[in-house]
């Protein structure tokens, strides 16, 4: 049976790295109808805390990324989180000990960290220097007997340690410069490098889904394993997600959690769609996969290790930003909006029934006073309009405006709109637009767009010169929605009466 598993250390959020590497683990147990297990990898005492567990948690459940076994749903394997599994660790280490694969080290903090200094200052990379490797079993049991605190350390041999990956390939770790790595530390924890490998045997793991960044350390876990005698999963280490910057993406440099684009107006489903894409893609070329096509197609073994680009922020400088912290406004300069994040959402958003659709918007809508209003007044019309804008948006979020914009009572001009649409070169454009729009009664976007551009034509004028006046007369700005989609939401009847009013 093929078997999964996402093992998230509960230290922070769940960022678009993480949750791609959750997902790919969840998508490749369905593809294979295997299982999908999420571990609590909280062995680290200081860093873990149970909010940041329950963030990560509640992050998979929105993204729809369900465990088949994990901390919450519960399993044949449980208990789910590595704090409370020390005791099936002790064997293992008694196994190790016991056949001279593994010593106590009682090497205190200081004496590491000043020799991992010297190492630094001498451009050396660090590696322990088997102090304590050589002890004989007398002297060691006398300084445990005496209480002297210690972890444990697993002995490497210097030989050559090769990974066959199924994304990355072979690649090879000379152990030389591992050297003895502490498995169990001297809170009685196990380490990192340890933890995974007895609870991937134990939970029955086949496969090792991981960023790639995981690599350098799969030589350790292969060295458990054999010492062990235990079979090695499969390894499938996925590439690295960059910005548009080409540069990693780091908490500092838009690896937001995911529930901030929830927040943003975001369906799950496109986000999802849009991770599967960031290493992985499918062989039909077909992107967008609704409806449990996705897990249908993923295929592993089709990563690509080359990095992913995360199109979503234009990062392109080496400025940080925490995009959780700006204001919608200094977003929207930054946020790309020919990303394909925004394609896949609106293609999800149009294909999801108006009512479905409805009621995810709902908590966005009534963010705004006068929708908010309006759905009071006269809930059914606002659906009716609704049912058009789902169309044309790319986020929840983005149907307010349209909303407001369609219920608006009057067109009251700004100043600068005023101005525009005052000139007689504007006059000419409007007077040739409303002909336009009695001759051809545009409906849709694109023929709203070809009487715009007609109406360039016949008035000579075209560019700002064209769009400006009749953006101004139209929407009473000089900024705003995108006109042609507004446009066939109002029909061309409004639109005309609203550039008639401004020529008074
Ligand atoms: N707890 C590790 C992390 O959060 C998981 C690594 C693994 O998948 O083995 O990075």
């Amino acid at each position: 049976e093929i078997r999964t598993r996402f093992a998230p250390s509960p230290s922070g959020y769940l960022h678009i790295g993480g949750a791609r590497t959750a997902l790919f683990n969840y998508l490749y147990a369905k593809a294979m109808k295997g299982s999908f297990v999420i571990r609590v990898e909280d062995t680290d005492q200081e860093r873990s805390t149970p909010e940041s567990e329950k963030i990560i948690l509640d992050s998979l459940e929105w993204l729809g990324i369900k465990a088949d076994e994990g901390v919450r749903e519960g399993g044949p394997y449980a208990p789910y989180r590595q704090s409370e599994r020390l005791d099936h660790y002790r064997p293992f280490t008694e196994k190790l000990l016991a056949a001279g694969n593994a010593y106590p080290c009682f090497c205190t903090d200081e004496e590491l960290e000043a020799k991992q200094e010297r190492s630094r200052k001498l451009g050396l990379p660090h590696v322990y220097d088997g102090k304590c490797r050589n002890l004989t079993a007398e002297e060691a049991k006398a300084k445990i007997d005496a209480g002297e605190p210690h972890a444990i350390r697993f002995k490497v041999e210097p030989n050559e340690i090769a990974v066959n990956d199924l994304v990355q390939g072979k690649v090879k770790f000379d152990a030389r410069l591992i050297g003895d790595f502490v498995i169990v530390k001297s809170d009685g924890f196990p380490s990192y490098n340890y933890a995974v490998v007895i609870d991937d045997h134990e939970m029955k793991i086949s496969h090792v889904i991981r960023g790639v960044g995981h690599l350098s350390n799969t030589p350790r876990q292969i060295l458990i394993h054999e010492a062990l005698g235990l079979p090695l999963p499969t390894y499938a280490h996925i590439s690295e997600i960059v910005g548009t910057d080409r540069k990693k993406l780091s908490k500092r440099r838009g690896a937001t959690s995911v529930l901030f684009f929830k927040e943003l107006g975001y369906l799950s489903e496109g986000l999802v769609n849009y991770m599967a894409l960031l290493g992985w893609y499918p062989e039909d070329a077909v992107e967008f996969m609704p409806d449990g096509e996705l897990a249908r197609k993923f295929d592993v073994a089709r990563c690509s290790k080359s990095p992913a680009m995360f199109d979503f922020f234009q990062a392109n400088d080496e400025s940080e930003f925490d995009p959780t912290k700006l204001s919608r406004e200094e977003l929207g300069k930054i946020i790309n909006g020919k990303s394909k994040l925004n394609w896949l959402n609106q293609k999800y958003l149009r294909h999801y029934p108006t009512d479905q659709v409805w009621d995810l918007a709902l908590p966005f809508l009534e963010k705004d006073a006068r929708v908010a209003a309006l759905i009071r007044s006269d809930e059914a019309n606002v659906r009716r309009a609704f049912a058009s804008v789902k169309e044309y948006i790319y986020t929840l979020e983005d149907a307010v405006p349209y909303l407001k914009e369609i219920f608006r009572e009057k067109v009251e001009m700004d100043a600068d709109a005023k101005a525009m649409a005052g000139t007689p070169e504007a006059k000419t454009v409007l007077e040739a637009f409303l002909a336009l729009l009695d001759e051809k009664k545009p409906a849709t976007p694109d023929e709203f767009g070809e009487a715009i551009k007609e109406t360039g034509a016949r008035s000579g004028q075209k560019g700002k010169g064209l769009f400006m006046p009749v953006r101004a007369a139209a929407t009473g700005s000089l900024a705003g929605l995108e006109l042609n989609v507004l446009f066939s939401l109002l029909g061309w009847q409004i639109v005309q009466e609203r550039v008639r009013f401004s020529l008074d």
